[in-house]
């Protein structure tokens, strides 16, 4: 039985530890399997959206030692929707196997929230998602991408990776 994980990106929100998220932290590897530092996500969703995964993807991979390339394969699916007022503008979730590889990956952003969003709001949103996806945990510090609110760090005039985003993912890769 897989084990499964998540992390939220709350408007306003908990901050997760990353010691406590297993396959998610502690492995180099992308997914179970694959390359060290390269992957694909099939992103399906309407074009704006498409279009924050697209700007997020060519983030991490022209900033850091990771390639994330959008492709047909089914172990990262990225998607968006009207998901409510569930208190969360991204989610990326991750299943795990007995060894706490990552075996697949799902992101999604919700629209509830997004839609009113700038199109660079959105893409910070998620690149915070692929982030996740990558193993990158929440960042203790203010305003980088990967603080636990990126719609926060975007208020606070944060447009891309910043130094610490960067640092967070080539530590692991
Ligand atoms: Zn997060």
């Amino acid at each position: 039985m897989p084990l499964r994980f998540s992390l939220l990106v709350f408007p306003r929100e908990k901050h997760l530890n990353c010691s406590n998220l297993l396959c998610h932290c502690n492995r180099r590897r992308l997914l179970d399997g694959g390359s060290s530092a390269s992957i694909g996500i099939n992103v399906n969703t309407v074009s704006a959206y498409a279009t924050a995964y697209s700007t997020a993807m060519s983030a991490w991979t022209s900033m850091t030692d990771v390639s994330i390339t959008q492709d047909g394969g089914a172990n990262w699916a990225a998607v968006s929707g009207y998901y409510g007022n569930t208190g969360w503008t991204g989610h990326t979730s991750w299943t795990c196997n007995l060894l706490y590889r990552r075996s697949s990956v799902a992101s999604q952003l919700n629209r509830t929230y997004l839609d009113p969003y700038p199109a660079g709001k959105r893409a910070l949103v998620a690149m915070h998602e692929l982030g996740h996806g990558i193993g990158v945990g929440h960042s203790t510090v203010a305003n980088p991408v990967m603080y636990y609110c990126s719609g926060c760090s975007y208020d606070a005039g944060t447009r891309t990776l910043t130094a610490d985003d960067i640092a967070g993912a080539n530590a692991r890769y």
